[in-house]
Parts: C-alpha cells; sequence; structure tokens
C-alpha cells in the first residue's frame, strides 16, 4: 500500500541545513497497522507528511496505492489524498459546526449531495460508538470522543489508509486503549491500513503489527512487533524498550551476561533458571526481568550473569542455547 525509497529530506534552518529525514525506505503491506516510533525530533511527523506530500521529499520516491505521490499534478495529488484520511493529537474539529456536520465536510468538499452526506455520518457515529452526539459541539466532548468524531470524519471519504499522528498521546490511558481498540476495528472490519507515529511503546505495542524505529532522521530497526521488541538490537530500540537506560549499561564489571527472551511460541512449565541449577548446576543471578503484553501475547525477557566459573558457565550456556521458545544474546563477554 505505502512504499518509502531512500526518502531525504532537509530543512533550511538559521543554523544552517539540517536533514530531518535521512534515506528512508519501507514498506507497508495493504491492510497493516504499521508503527513508526522514534523520540522527540526523530523525523516521525515529517515522515508522515512526506506521505501525503504535505512535505515534498527532496530525494526519494513515495507511492501509495499505486500512485507515485511526487509526480502527481495538483489535481491528481487532491484525489490521490482522498484516499489517505489523518487524525491528529489535536483532533482539528471545527469547532462552530456539530458533530454530524464536522463529518459531513470532507463529504461536502467532495461534492457528495447532503442527504447522502448525512446518512453516511450518521452510519459513522455509530461506527465510533457515538450515535447520540450528532447534534453536540466539539467543546460539549471529552478528549476520547473528540478523537472519535475525527476519526468518523477521516472515514468519510472512505480512505485507503489511514495516518495517526501522535493521535492519543494527549489521551489518559483508558481512553488510549479505547481509541487503540476502535482503530483495531476499523483495520479490521473495512481493511484499511493505518500508520501510527507515536513515541509511546505500549501504543506500538498494543495495536501495531510491523514497526520502524526512527532516530535521528534514520531508520535504525523495522520488522515484526513481537521480533522486536523481544530482542532489540540497535541503541534506539533499547532505548525505547528499557526507558531507564539498558541493564546491561549498569555497573555490573567481571560478568558474563546473557539477555534471553521468551518469545512466546512455547508455553513451557519449565523454569529456565531452576532447571539451569538443577539438571546442569549453574548458578545463574537474574540481574533485571520484564514481562510486556505484545499484540495479546506475554513476552518475557531476563538479563542473567552467567556463573564466574568458566566450566560452569559454558555448560549454562549450552543449556541456554537449546532451551525451547526463547532466542538469546550474549551481551557482554
Ligand atoms: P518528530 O515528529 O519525531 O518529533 P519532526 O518530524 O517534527 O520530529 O522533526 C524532525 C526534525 O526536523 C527536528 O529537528 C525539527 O526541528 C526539524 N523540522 C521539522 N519541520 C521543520 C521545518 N518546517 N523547518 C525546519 N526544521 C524543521
Amino acid at each position: 500500500m505505502i512504499q518509502i525509497q531512500h526518502l531525504t529530506k532537509r530543512f533550511a534552518t538559521d543554523a544552517g541545513t539540517l536533514v530531518a529525514l535521512r534515506d528512508i525506505s519501507l514498506e507497508i503491506a495493504d491492510g497493516d497497522i504499521y508503527g513508526i516510533i522514534g523520540m522527540s525530533g526523530a523525523g516521525k511527523s515529517t515522515l508522515v507528511r512526506c506521505i501525503n506530500m504535505l512535505e515534498r521529499p527532496d530525494e526519494g520516491s513515495v507511492t501509495v496505492n499505486g500512485h507515485r505521490m511526487e509526480t502527481l499534478s495538483p489535481a491528481e495529488l487532491r484525489s490521490a489524498r482522498r484516499e489517505i484520511a489523518m487524525i491528529f493529537q489535536q483532533f482539528n474539529l471545527l469547532m462552530q459546526r456539530n458533530c454530524l456536520k464536522n463529518i459531513c465536510f470532507p463529504m461536502e468538499l467532495a461534492g457528495v449531495p447532503r442527504d447522502k452526506a448525512e446518512r453516511r455520518a450518521r452510519e459513522l457515529l455509530e461506527l465510533v460508538g457515538l450515535p447520540d452526539k450528532a447534534k453536540a459541539y466539539p467543546a460539549q466532548l471529552s478528549g476520547g470522543q473528540k478523537q472519535r468524531i475525527a476519526i468518523a470524519r477521516a472515514l468519510a471519504c472512505d480512505p485507503k489508509v489511514l495516518l495517526c499522528d501522535e493521535a492519543t498521546s494527549a489521551l489518559d490511558p483508558n481512553t488510549t486503549h479505547s481509541i487503540l481498540q476502535l482503530i483495531g476495528k476499523i483495520n479490521r472490519e473495512l481493511g484499511i491500513t493505518v500508520v501510527i507515529i507515536t513515541h509511546q511503546m505500549s501504543v506500538v505495542e498494543e495495536v501495531c503489527r510491523h514497526v520502524a524505529i526512527l532516530d535521528q532522521g534514520t531508520v535504525v530497526e523495522q520488522g515484526d512487533v513481537r521480533e522486536i521488541f523481544s530482542n532489540p538490537h540497535s541503541d534506539a530500540a533499547r532505548r525505547l524498550v528499557f526507558p531507564a537506560g539498558a541493564p546491561e549499561q549498569q555497573q555490573m564489571p567481571d560478568r558474563h551476561l546473557v539477555r534471553v527472551a521468551f518469545n512466546g511460541t512455547q508455553t513451557t512449565d519449565k523454569p529456565l533458571v531452576a532447571s539451569l541449577a538443577i539438571e546442569c548446576g549453574a548458578l545463574v543471578s537474574i540481574m533485571a526481568a520484564d514481562t510486556r503484553v505484545v499484540n495479546g501475547q506475554t513476552l518475557g525477557s531476563m538479563l542473567l550473569a552467567l556463573p564466574e566459573n568458566p566450566e560452569e558457565r559454558r555448560r549454562a550456556l549450552d543449556y541456554i542455547r537449546q532451551y525451547p521458545g526463547i532466542s538469546f544474546e550474549e551481551v557482554k563477554k
């Protein structure tokens, strides 16, 4: 659905040229929910604005649903943009219009007759769970309700892609959860491809299937959410997974460390640390442990300090290597 190839975007600033995006390539499949995550200033908003050509890339290409976006004429671009809807952190509703009229607005612009637009708007109010708010004004709604109306408006012209730019960042955790559930439902029931821009790990973990991690304008890691979050390789991914700093950065001189990640494919009742002690006589220490729920599946990871005795350590490593349902890496030798 979306193909970005070798995209570079620069801005001229008082301090000289700023490279906001550097040689970004990624592919987002039809029907996916794709997260783009990174710290503030990483280039997320610029990237999403390049998808619908609100920002023009300096180099590279963006293809959405078969349209080479940077080559389109203004009229072609207007029509291609109808397939790409967007929702924002600040909702961007028209305060002088009630909810029904807000949802009708893009259909008015597209020349849809009023009756038909209102019928569609009522269906969308139903879909987002606010059938009784047709006549309410945005000021009378909570943040979560405003975002539901913004989502209904975004769906008015039957888009193929929904871009969500920090759409839950102004909401409390419960409301965030309910909006993400709604986005998941829209993806499942309407088959719309969703791109979620966020700085929050929890958002990606809850709904995204694939993720790209953006750091200083570069994609440093991309792929399946479960794989990346259970075994982060880049520094940026580790900063997101271990927000307080990767445990291995703490002071632990002279200890061999391994990170094991339970990848959720194997349900085993056999506890790894106890088995290491009983079955191969290796006493390991747990330096850090964490569990997180990703796409409804529980993933665990542990940082283990191996025995100081070389023979015992070798036995422990051999044992971990053949243990089912985990991946592991030596963090410090
Ligand atoms: P994020 O959304 O990840 O916080 P942005 O895409 O907003 O990051 O910004 C990436 C970088 O590009 C930042 O250093 C920002 O200051 C810079 N930037 C964004 N838009 C402009 C602009 N219009 N002019 C100059 N610099 C910009």
